[in-house]
């Protein structure tokens, strides 16, 4: 395997944060657009054989070495000659032998035919091909009815795809089908990105290691097992970066620690303008910092910023804001993070089996899940219920105008499997 690692990409600007100054909520659609607009690859490439790239995201755009299919060939089993055929009985002699796949093209005299089968290139002189249950052979004969059009039955030389063309664009997130287009079009190895590596930090001296006794006032650290495995399931390369005390030293160290060896850090908690949000604190010194106040529900602040030319992901530490949070926001800026493409998750509309009387100003996300063809939302909308993200299937997003949602009302509904989670 060859490796050509590429040239180190720019790096992204300490300001690329940045808010215009006066908004303070911005709206969701804002938000992603300045998100859109600013981020750009940070890994670098290497090239791998087909078999490794399924998962792994495209560096350029692939053209296809060989055309599929390489020859003109038939689509079906049955027996071959050239020229289409009017109405009426027809009958011609048959050469010797076959034409099967993977045989090398033979020549077939005009007004003869011959037995061709499926994917056997077209021997010279052949066309056309009628298919075996529309015929009869007697006396080294192949006897049919017309009419039959010319080229009936078979493909063209490159139908499907001509040398040259491209194949893959780049920034795809290559698909197992991805592969079998490849190898048709003789590409044996691709140039991919290196995974993004994703350092994930959990913010809060009331967090506890999942496994260790949790004293009073204690509660476990739910955030870091989730976003590490979101992150996986994202494609990227999770890293544990552990958890850090509300204590800004040791936060700093620990981030110091993290621009050294992952791409980008999410953090969670500490990322509103309390007593007790080092993250946001500290970004904000760094004077690399954004508050993002995004009209989002749930979803307190999100602190963004710079840290050591890192991008960092100051998620809210309530676990339903930070699973919204990251699907919605830094599920996009990691895919652009990483070398892929933007992505818009796929919703659909479904009639609500839900009431809600919704206010107008924040876009609102809702647990949800479809039974009976309509979605469903959890009966709480605390964003502390951590029983309400395992019991959904997906999220209903309600625009921000408000809204009086009766049961039979379409929502929007987007799936979990839509943001790749
Ligand atoms: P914060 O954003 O730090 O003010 O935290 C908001 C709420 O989320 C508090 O109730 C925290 O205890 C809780 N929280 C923060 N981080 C985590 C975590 N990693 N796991 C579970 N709950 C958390
Ligand atoms: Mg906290």
């Amino acid at each position: 395997m060859t490796s050509t690692p590429s040239a180190k990409a720019a790096p992204l600007r300490n300001d690329c944060f940045a808010l215009p100054k006066g908004v303070h909520w911005t709206p969701v659609e804002e938000a992603l657009a300045m998100l859109r607009e600013r981020l750009a690859p940070v890994t670098s490439s290497e090239v791998v054989p087909l078999a490794q790239a399924c998962g792994r995201i495209s560096f350029d755009d692939v053209k296809a070495k060989r055309a599929n299919p390489p020859l003109p060939n038939t689509a079906v089993d049955g027996y071959g000659f050239s020229g289409g055929r009017q109405e009426g009985e027809h009958r011609l002699p048959l050469v010797a032998g076959r034409a099967a796949a993977g045989d090398a093209p033979v020549s077939v005299p005009e007004g003869q035919a011959i037995r061709v089968l499926t994917g056997a290139a077209l021997p010279d002189g052949v066309d056309t091909v009628i298919l075996q249950e529309d015929v009869s052979v007697a006396d080294g004969h192949v006897i049919f009815q017309g009419a039959l059009k010319q080229g009936a039955n078979t493909r063209r030389a490159g139908e499907d795809v001509k040398v040259g063309d491209v194949v893959l664009g780049q920034g795809r997130h290559i698909t197992p089908a991805d592969l079998a287009l490849l190898a048709a079009a003789g590409v044996s190895e691709v140039a991919v990105r290196n995974p993004l590596r994703v350092g994930v930090l959990s913010t809060g001296d009331e967090l506890v290691e999942v496994g260790s006794t949790a004293g009073e006032g204690q509660i476990y650290d739910a955030n870091r097992p989730m976003l590490l495995a979101l992150a996986a399931r994202l494609g990227h390369r999770a890293v544990d970066l552990g958890r850090a005390p509300d204590q800004r030293e040791m936060l700093k160290a620990m981030l110091d620690a993290a621009a050294e060896k992952v791409d980008v850090i999410i953090t969670s908690g500490g990322a509103s303008a309390g007593d007790e949000d080092h993250v946001s604190a500290l970004l904000d010194k760094a004077g690399a910092m954004a508050l993002w106040r995004i009209a989002i529900k749930p979803g307190r602040p999100l602190a963004l910023g710079m840290w050591q030319g890192v991008p960092v992901f100051g998620l809210p530490g309530n676990p339903v804001a930070a699973l919204v949070c990251t699907l919605v926001f830094a599920r996009p800026a990691l895919a652009l993070l990483s070398g892929g493409d933007w992505s818009t998750p796929q919703g659909f509309e479904v009639p609500a089996a839900f009431e809600k009387s919704k206010k107008a100003g924040r876009r609102e996300f809702l647990r949800a899940r479809i039974r009976n063809g309509q979605a469903e939302v959890f009966a709480s909308e605390g964003s502390g219920r951590i029983s309400g993200l395992s019991w959904a299937e997906g999220l209903v997003e309600l625009e921000e105008e408000g809204r009086d949602i009766r049961i039979g009302d379409p929502v929007r509904f987007i799936p979990y499997a839509s943001f790749g989670y």
